[in-house]
């Protein structure tokens, strides 16, 4: 277990520890890590902040570079995906039979793709998450839990947590480590990619359309990019679903009007579970598909980020197809990539289940779900298996390796909960950027890093769940 940067006279004294979390609490509402309150989660009259480490955590160098390294090839793989019709549709075609969700997403991108997309200006804004992995021998290496290409968040908050860790060192007089702390700023290079998108749209009053969910405690993570774009006059709205359903319309050019205002982009918060969807929002989705407006994502680069495509992805062959000529970008991609076995029908599927019910604690039986908390583990995983595996209900998973990270030790500072020293596991975010103008990439980018905190009692589940607590690496 390794104790990263926190500095041992602060385990050992428990009024300093207290101090300095108090300091470490006002320096987080101080630089505007902020979320709304469970009890009043639609209000910024009363606010606290956002769950945070109070050190940061120790991540190997080496490997964070390598995912930086690796983030604008993730993005033009996904980019490539979303538009190859054929692969999606081989890939998901056993998903699409038993996951009602996934289906009704195909069926808009069927209905787009058969119209023709009116588009040609793409926006991916991604995060591709990584676990260390540890093997036997204390070998580590960077391993790929997914990647999220729609609504992938904390890029704003995490902005601020540099200056946060930076005074907690200051105060713990931890100087050296306070020098390691890296500069991080994903709001505003998220917003660089929402700008460009913009500004390919070409029209000066149209607005970016924030798609955001009932209910907003992670507003301020929003805000941040949000206020990006309005420092360059880039005019902002947030709706709601319903609120698109009631005053948007298409006019006969397909541009997209919601409450008079012509949209530019429409940027989803929302709209990544089925909990999101009432029927009024499916209408209103396929009317934002097939509008001219920027979607970021787009149905296609939705669906690319769907497990079953990352299990298909890890398949041998799969990356050459992609990037024939490449085979350095395939190396690097496939470097990152853990074991990933089908659950379709058939014999390859049913040498998976085999292999789960034999030893169910060193893998992840993972639905085609989004939003955390939906993965399954250790006996749960036979359970499971033992009432899906003769159906083809079990199609609707993947089965992937489990990431061992190896344990280390942080303070989580969470509103109305005691401190206590947790043994505590990592996951390292890159967020990715990038605008295509028809066949030009005309942005490319890893645009910033989120690394995610968690107690390791806890083997899923990210911020908003409440689990994980933002973080910052501490390089070694
Ligand atoms: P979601 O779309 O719900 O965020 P993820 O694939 O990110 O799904 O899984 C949720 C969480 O489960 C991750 O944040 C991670 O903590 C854990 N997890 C997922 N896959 C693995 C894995 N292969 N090994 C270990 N933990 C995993
Ligand atoms: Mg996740």
């Amino acid at each position: 277990m390794e104790f990263g940067g926190i500095p041992q006279e602060v385990t050992a004294d428990g009024q300093l520890l207290e101090d300095l979390a108090e300091v470490a609490r006002d320096a987080a509402l101080l630089h505007g890590l902020l979320m709304r309150t469970r009890d009043a989660p639609n209000s910024s009259e009363v606010v606290g902040h956002a769950p945070f480490a109070l050190f940061p955590s120790p991540v190997p160098k080496s490997l964070f570079l390598q995912a930086l390294a690796a983030q604008p090839l993730f993005n033009r793989l996904v980019d490539r995906i979303s538009r190859d019709p054929e692969f999606l549709e081989n890939v998901l075609a056993s998903t699409i039979k038993v996951d009602d969700f996934t289906a009704r997403l195909f069926s808009i991108y069927r209905h787009v793709l058969q119209e023709g997309p009116k588009q040609s200006i793409v926006l991916g804004l991604n995060r591709s998450d990584y676990m260390v992995d540890q093997d036997r021998d204390g070998g580590m290496s960077l391993k790929q839990i997914e990647i999220n290409t729609i609504a992938a968040s904390f890029g704003g908050l995490t902005s601020q947590m540099p200056d946060v860790h930076r005074h907690i060192l200051g105060v713990a007089e931890r100087l050296e480590d306070q020098k390691k702390i890296l500069d991080n700023n994903p709001a505003a290079g998220l917003a660089k990619g929402l700008a460009k998108a913009w500004e390919l749209y070409g029209s000066e009053r149209a607005v970016v359309m924030f798609l955001v969910e009932e209910i907003q405690r992670n507003i301020y993570d929003h805000r941040y990019i949000e206020n990006e774009l309005w420092k360059r006059n880039i005019p902002v709205i947030r709706r709601r679903f319903e609120e698109v359903f009631k005053t948007g319309s298409l006019d006969q050019e397909k541009r997209l009007f919601v409450g008079g205002k012509e949209v530019a982009i429409v940027y989803f918060r929302n709209g990544y579970m089925p909990q999101n969807y009432t029927e009024q929002s499916w209408e209103v989705r396929l009317m934002m598909e097939r509008s001219l407006a920027i979607k970021c994502p787009d149905i296609g680069t939705h669906l690319a980020g769907t497990k079953k495509v990352q299990q298909e992805l890890a398949r041998p062959g799969v990356l050459e197809s992609f990037f024939p000529n490449e085979p350095d970008a395939v190396d690097q991609i496939r470097a990152t990539f853990a074991g990933q076995y089908t659950l379709d029908m058939g014999e390859e599927g049913d040498r998976t289940v085999a292999m789960a019910l034999a030893e169910p604690d060193v893998f992840v039986l993972k639905p085609q779900r989004e939003g955390g908390g939906n993965n399954i583990y250790g006996s749960e995983i036979c359970q499971v298996l033992e009432a899906v595996k003769g159906g083809s209900e079990r199609t609707a998973y993947i089965l992937m390796d489990k990431i061992r990270p190896r344990p280390s030790h942080n303070y989580l500072l969470r509103p109305g909960e005691p401190l206590r020293l947790n043994a505590c596991l990592s996951e390292l975010g890159a967020f990715g950027a990038y605008v295509r103008h028809g066949k030009d990439m005309v942005m490319n980018e890893c645009v910033g890093h989120l690394l995610r905190t968690k107690s390791v009692e806890y083997s899923d589940g990210g911020v908003a769940a409440g689990v994980a607590v933002l973080d910052n690496p501490l390089l070694v």
